[in-house]
């Protein structure tokens, strides 16, 4: 039974920033305005995120943990229409199997917080500031084959910094920060603007605000397809050896590849210099067309009338690609 958790734990959770990425999810969740991420040892020794949200009360932290519990799903019904980016009650579990967890929280009006280690099931009273605080230590330190494989390649830091950035660019009245333990300096410090381009500015520099194009597609009349795109993408002065793409789906961060490919084809074919674009997308569409659970990290995302979502965006991007272009 335990190996059988332990194993499905390391699906759901498979790197210290896959972790993270959970984590500062579930902080967004909470509606907090302030979320502070530290690591050590790109993750693997230690992994912290602080944030100012809601908090968690104490009779709910002894339930947090086990497999399936979540407060974001009251029927089955909901999963048509849910909106916030967690749903499966599965991130923290999986977490206490594969490592050491401490929560510490206050809900709002209490004189004082809980602190967990959450495999103990039984909260203390303690001081905490507004929000929670979530500590996992040791991670993986019960599957040594992948603790080893995890320590032999580059580290995890850089994945981490990379998810961070990206949750600050969709974000922008969210306060992102991210360093390394001991560290003074933040790796990343969004801050909060009321600017998509000033955060981006604030997380990936100047120089890549100055090539960026805004772009906006809808597709509202359609009968049976209803979505709208916003966003900001590279114009022919950028240069980079790789793509970046944001992609947010009904304010969840996801990966599609079809999509990514789509995007470099146009790149490639109208742009004559090799560079791989920037490419920031904000897509809403409702929620019974997104298919999230196609994956048990969430990450890569299958839309219904996909082929003619993405064809639509390559269209929008020619356009505009030809139009800086001459
Ligand atoms: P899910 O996000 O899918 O609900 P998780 O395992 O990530 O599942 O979290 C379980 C529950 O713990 C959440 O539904 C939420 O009620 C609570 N929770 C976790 N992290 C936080 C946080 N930072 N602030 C407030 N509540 C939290
Ligand atoms: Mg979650």
């Amino acid at each position: 039974e335990s190996v059988v958790n332990r194993i499905a734990a390391g699906e759901v959770i498979q790197r210290p920033s896959s972790a993270v990425k959970e984590l500062v999810e579930n902080s967004i969740d909470a509606g907090a305005s302030t979320v502070s991420v530290t690591v050590k040892d790109g993750g693997l020794k230690l992994i912290q995120v602080s944030d100012d949200g809601h908090g968690i009360r104490c009779e709910d932290l002894p339930i947090l943990c086990e497999r399936h519990t979540t407060s974001k799903l009251s029927a089955y019904e909901d999963l048509q229409t849910i909106k916030s980016m967690g749903f499966r009650g599965e991130a923290l579990a999986s977490m206490t199997y594969v490592g050491h967890v401490t929560v510490t929280t206050i809900t709002e009006g209490q004189l004082h917080g809980y602190r967990d280690g959450v495999m103990e099931n039984d909260p203390k009273p303690c001081a905490a500031v507004k929000g929670t605080q979530v500590m996992v230590e040791n991670l993986f330190y019960n599957m040594v084959a992948r603790r080893k494989t995890l320590q032999n390649s580059n580290d995890d830091y850089p994945k981490i910094v990379d998810f961070i950035s990206r949750f600050a660019v969709h974000h922008i009245n969210v306060n992102f920060s991210c360093r390394k333990h001991g560290a003074n300096r933040a790796d990343v410090h969004s801050g909060t603007t009321s600017s998509r381009l000033d955060a981006i500015r604030n997380v990936y520099g100047a120089s890549v605000v100055r090539d960026l194009m805004e772009i906006q597609v809808s597709d509202e009349n359609a009968v049976d397809e209803i979505f709208k795109m916003d966003g900001f993408i590279s114009n022919a002065n950028y240069v980079a050896k790789k793509t970046t793409m944001i992609l947010f789906i009904n304010d969840r961060l996801v990966d599609c590849t079809s999509l990514k490919r789509a995007t470099e084809f146009v790149y490639s074919a109208i742009l004559p210099q090799a560079s791989k674009p920037f490419i920031y997308m904000s897509i809403n569409l409702p929620p019974e067309h997104v298919d999230v659970n196609i994956h048990p990290t969430k990450k890569e995302v299958s839309l219904l009338n996909q082929e003619r979502i993405i064809e639509k965006i390559k269209d929008a991007i020619e356009e505009k690609l030809m139009n800086c272009n001459n």
